[in-house]
């Protein structure tokens, strides 16, 4: 990490830059720069050996007009009060761009997960789930998978709140496995939208992706499954990283044999087919054609913006470039696809995933891959469709008025209460 922009900040701050174009009051823009709410609480929890032990957790209700509050909760010793409500802000506008009927919400524990077994996992994320209760449900807000979590977390989420309900409720978290309600492709989502709307982007362009070279920074499951995906339909991954290092093959790297690799010792590094190891760092300003930042927030801030090389940017993770970054790669005519739309396949997959839940009827992996696609590629298209008839200097930007326009839509509609 390069820099300490506090993601929330860079939150208004895009959303700022978006209110420019539109006809909106500074007073309705205000409200959609601050989160509803936000439970703040310690979890109290036995370890192995018999000792206590507090957790700091975090859900923040963003804005709720457009649908149930919908978004992720991360285990992770960075996660901060405010790094959670800029993460349940970006739900906001990622479910809006995509047209889903969404708001956004984001969770957190501060926690490094692998510090503790199992079993501690299963009774910390109980006890989340626990206070949690009575702030969730299908129709209010639908927690996810994030920073390291997943289907073990997201199952553990929903037969906790199923017991103390006493009901069954599989639409009341998503991501889980297929056997506890989940979806197939749900996986796969959040990389799928990362390599569809890269296709796209260079389609705009004039430029084909097959044969692209690409950079993937972060080989976790949104980073390894979008370089999977972009190896599939012919473009070179020529570098990967993780927290150890990258890794770089002029001839393009298997990803999958990384992956498996990975899966073995923990890291990419070390990895025999390589030709070079180095750092991260040296990974994000690689020459090539295409680089997916699929890490954390503020992987690339305005200083390490200068010197990017690559000509397309689709952000696979939360937040990772700074406004200052934005400005920089703007100017050097870098197309950014925006995190709210690049990675919006994991929410969009959800969505699928509480929509088969709720009619207790499951679709077939083709049938999910199928919308998906269609719900993707019509947000690209409508966000180009505004980027150019607004005259806007950025996808983001386009991003941001397209989905602001909505959420305002959906609240004037219904106007405010009391
Ligand atoms: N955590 C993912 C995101 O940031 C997925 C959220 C969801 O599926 O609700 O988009």
């Amino acid at each position: 990490m390069t820099a300490n922009a506090n993601p929330f900040e860079s939150l208004q701050s895009q959303i700022e830059d978006a209110a420019v174009h539109l006809d909106v009051g500074d007073d309705v823009i205000d409200r959609l720069k601050h989160p509803e709410r936000v439970l703040e609480t310690n979890l109290t929890v036995e370890l192995d050996d018999g000792s206590l032990e507090r957790f700091r957790a975090y859900r923040s209700q963003f804005n709720g007009d457009r649908g149930p509050y919908k978004g992720g909760i991360r285990y992770h010793p960075g996660v901060t009060r405010d790094e959670v409500k800029a993460l349940s802000g970006w739900m906001v506008y990622k479910c809006a761009v995509v047209n889903i009927p969404y708001g956004g919400g984001k969770g957190g524990i501060v926690i490094d997960p692998r510090e503790y077994s199992q079993a501690e996992l299963e009774r910390i994320t109980r006890a989340f789930a626990t206070e949690l209760r009575p702030f969730i449900g299908e129709d209010r807000d639908i927690p996810a998978p994030d920073v390291n979590t997943g289907q073990r977390e997201m199952n553990w989420i929903k037969d906790t709140y199923e017991t103390l309900e006493n009901t069954t409720s599989p639409g009341v978290i998503t991501g889980k496995a297929i056997e506890s309600g989940g979806s197939y492709g749900r996986v796969e989502a959040t990389g799928r939208s990362t390599m569809l709307t890269a296709r796209e982007a260079f389609d705009y362009l004039g430029k084909d992706i097959a044969g692209a070279t690409v950079a993937v920074q972060g080989y976790g499951n949104a980073g390894w499954i979008a370089a999977n995906l972009l190896e599939e339909i012919g473009a070179t991954v020529v570098a990967v990283s993780d927290s150890s290092g990258a890794i770089y093959a002029e001839s393009g790297l298997d990803t999958q044999a990384v992956r498996s690799f990975k899966t073995d010792t923990g890291t990419v590094s070390d990895y025999e087919d390589a030709d070079d190891e180095f750092s991260n760092e040296e990974l994000l300003t690689l020459d090539v054609d295409l680089l997916v930042p699929a890490a954390l927030e503020n992987a690339i801030d305005e200083e390490l913006a200068h010197d990017v090389q690559a000509d397309v940017i689709a952000e696979a993770a939360n937040g990772p470039l700074t406004p200052g970054a934005d400005r920089v790669l703007a100017e050097q005519d870098v197309l950014v696809i925006p995190d709210i739309l690049a990675n919006a396949g994991g929410v969009t997959v959800s969505y699928f995933e509480w929509v088969q839940n709720r009619q207790r009827f499951y679709w077939s992996e083709e049938r999910v891959n199928e919308e998906l696609e269609t719900l993707i590629v019509d947000a690209f298209d409508d966000l180009v469709e505004t980027y150019e008839t607004h005259d806007i200097d950025t996808f983001r930007t386009a991003a941001y008025v397209v989905a602001i326009q909505r959420v305002v839509n959906a609240f004037e509609e219904g106007g405010t209460f009391p």
